[in-house]
Parts: structure tokens; sequence; C-alpha cells
């Protein structure tokens, strides 16, 4: 794993969870509560995309979900990231090919890191953080190189 370098702040999470049965979503409070603690590391949950460097995604994405998240991606400011969390958003999970499933998420918006398990465990969930985190960085850097 790289190391980080050129981040000079917190980096701020938003999550949507789209038709997930809530056991994916549960894991993600799970690494904020006091025995993972990622708010530790400058990782933060934020209520809006237009204050989000990454994309939590968990769920199928149902077909009426589809736009939504589209609209939640398109909000957030350039460089972003998304992780999709679960095998329900990685590969439609036990919904595959189901006739109101929009998913697989690489479908609708572009997906960065993918975290699967059914659902993933918090340890797994933050190493998909911060692979996006060091995405993030490299980007970063790159919009830098283009000011210069
Ligand atoms: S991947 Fe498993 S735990 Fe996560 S939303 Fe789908 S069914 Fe639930």
């Amino acid at each position: 794993m790289g190391k980080l370098t050129n981040f000079k702040r917190s980096l701020w999470v938003f999550h949507a969870s789209g038709g997930s049965c809530n056991a994916c979503d549960i894991e993600i409070i799970a690494s904020l509560t006091p025995r993972y603690d990622v708010e530790r590391f400058g990782i933060k949950l934020v209520g809006s995309p237009r204050h989000a460097d990454v994309l939590l995604v968990t769920g199928a994405i149902p077909r009426d979900f589809a736009d939504k998240l589209r609209r939640i991606y398109e909000q957030m400011p350039d460089p972003k990231a998304v992780v999709v969390v679960g095998n329900c958003g990685t590969t439609g999970g036990v919904f595959y090919d189901s006739y109101n499933i929009a998913g697989p998420i690489d479908e609708i918006i572009p997906v960065d890191v993918y975290v699967p398990g059914c659902p993933p465990r918090p340890e797994a969930i933050i190493d998909g953080v911060v692979k996006a985190w060091l995405k993030i960085e490299k980007l970063e850097k790159e919009l830098e190189g283009k000011k210069e």
C-alpha cells in the first residue's frame, strides 16, 4: 500500500444506501464507533455530497434510485472517488439479474474501489477508504500540475 503524502486535510465521506439490507451500512457505522474510530485518522461522515471527497455506496440499486445516485455523484466536487461496499453493489449479489435492479453500481457511476463481502468487515471498509484516499491524492497532484 502506498503512503499518504499530499492530502493535507481530513477526508470527508458521504454514505448512500441504495436498496441495501442494512447490514453493509451497519458495518460502515461500526467503523466510526470507538472500537475502530476512523475519525482519529481524519475520516469523517458528512451529511451532503457537496462536502464529500469519497462516496460510499451500498446496495444493489433499485431502478428508481439510479438517477438519484447519479445526481449525488455529480454534486461531489473534484477530485472524488467512489467506494462500493458489499456484494450487492459490486455484482448485484443475491439480486443479480433481478428485473427491478439497475446495478451493479459501476453501470451507473464510475467506481474506484470495490469492497466485497456480505457484509464486509469494518477493517475491509477502512482499507477501501484508504485506497480511495490514495487515488484522490493522485488526482489532486494531477490537478495541481495542470494549474502550474
Ligand atoms: S452485500 Fe449482503 S449485507 Fe450488504 S446489502 Fe447486500 S445482502 Fe446486505
